[in-house]
Order: C-alpha cells, then structure tokens, then sequence
C-alpha cells in the first residue's frame, strides 16, 4: 500500500541520514588517531604512552560502534546474490587467522559437500564474522572453533561451536539486546546486529551454552527464501 511504500522511504531516509553520519564522525576520528600514533612514535615517558594507548583505545571503540550502527543503517534491500556458505565460512576463517594465533585458538571446519548455493545480502558475512570474534574473545586462553554446516529439508544449518567460557543461563535472553556486553571493551551490538541481518534472510539464530563448556550459535537459513 502506499503507506507502506512511504514509511519504506522514510526508513531509507533515515539509513542514509544515518550513513553519512557515520561516515562524517569516522573521517575525524581517522585523522585523531593518525596523530595519537605520530606521539606514539617520539618515545613517551611511562604514563603519557600508557594515556596515549587508552586513547587510541577509545577511538578504536568508537570506529567500532559506528561501523555497527553503519551495518544497521544500510537499507535492508540491499541485494540478495547466490553465494557459497562454504566459501563465506571459508573467508571468515582468514579473517581470522591472525587473532585465531595470537590466542591459540584452532579454527576447524566440517562442512557438508555440496552445499546448496543461497540467496543472501552481502551483509551476511558480519553474521559470521561477529559470532567468530565472539568465539575467539570467549576464549582468552585458547581452545576451538568448530564450524559446521549442513543442509537438511530446505534449509542449511550453520553450527559455531566454541569452548570458550560460555554463558550464564540467566544472561543468555539479554544476548542481541542492545548495549548488552560483558566485555570491558565491547559494544553489545553485534549480536543484535547478526540478528537482524538473519531476520533478513527468514532465518533463525539460536544459542545454547553451558558455563565452562562453550557455546554453540546455530544459524539456520531458507534454501529458498
Ligand atoms: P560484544 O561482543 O561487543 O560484547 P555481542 O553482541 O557480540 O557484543 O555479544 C554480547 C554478549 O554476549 C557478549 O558480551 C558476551 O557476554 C556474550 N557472548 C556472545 N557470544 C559469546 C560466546 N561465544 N561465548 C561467551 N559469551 C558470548
Ligand atoms: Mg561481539
């Protein structure tokens, strides 16, 4: 109807009103933390390099936010193409290999040959990217990953397992909340961002987690939307 078609346009307005927001605070923020790193350079006593990291820190975390939010205030009638779920889950795990390393973290792989091609947003990568870094950051002390996927009555089910920490049972209905973080340095958005993306595609996303163990997340997607 077309009351439905305005409010569609309002809330493309509002994305791109949002978008050039995020893009206006990120150019600054580039150019601060460009100068933060020159002081970095011209060797600091103790407490003015410690200061100097923190802000750097905090300019990180802003970066964060917006490019979160950023996520959020793109249209969600961005394309939908074919892609591989093997190969997406593929790229994610270069993504990663580097922090993967640095914390010990083994990334494994068990996916299902010939996965069906499905219809998704190219947003649906930060799907995978924020359950990962999740995974990893749940696991300061190493462990692994398993990612599993495999494809059953019209759908493909995504299983990212971690042996991280996991999640208390009385915290695990505030996950996708926003702002909702444990983390000293976390947003609380990239969960809620993931599932909204998921929304998108008439998946679903599901958490299951036991104290000590690990974490599974289990992304279901339609073959056909
Ligand atoms: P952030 O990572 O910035 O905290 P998220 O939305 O990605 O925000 O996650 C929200 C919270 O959910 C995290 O702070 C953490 O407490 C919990 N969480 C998410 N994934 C995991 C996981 N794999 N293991 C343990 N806790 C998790
Ligand atoms: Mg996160």
């Amino acid at each position: 109807s077309e009351e439905l078609i305005r409010r569609s346009e309002k809330l493309s307005l509002i994305g791109q009103l949002a978008a050039g927001i995020a893009h206006e605070i990120r150019n600054p923020l580039t150019s601060l933390r460009g100068f933060m790193q020159m002081y970095l350079k011209e060797d600091l006593d103790g407490s003015k390099k410690l200061r100097n990291d923190v802000m750097i820190a905090e300019i990180d975390r802003i970066n964060e936010i917006v490019s979160e939010l950023l996520v959020l205030a793109k249209p969600s009638n961005e394309v939908f193409e074919l892609r591989d779920v093997a190969q997406l889950l593929t790229h994610v795990t270069r993504l990663f290999e580097g922090q993967a390393n640095l914390y010990n973290v083994q990334i494994k792989k068990e996916l299902e040959a010939n996965l069906p091609l499905i219809e998704c947003q190219s947003s649906i990568n930060q799907v995978f990217i924020n359950v990962v870094k999740n995974a990893i950051e749940a696991m300061p002390t190493g462990g692994e990953v398993m990612m599993q996927a495999n494809q059953l009555n019209g759908n493909i089910y995504i299983r990212i397992r971690d042996t991280g920490q996991g999640i208390p049972f009385d915290e695990i209905n505030k996950i996708g909340n926003p702002f909702y973080t444990t983390k000293e340095s976390g947003t609380g958005l990239g969960l809620m961002v993931s599932m909204r993306i998921i929304e998108n595609h008439n998946g679903t996303m599901r958490f299951e987690s036991e104290v000590g163990k690990g974490t599974l997340v289990e992304v279901v997607l339609p073959v056909d939307k």
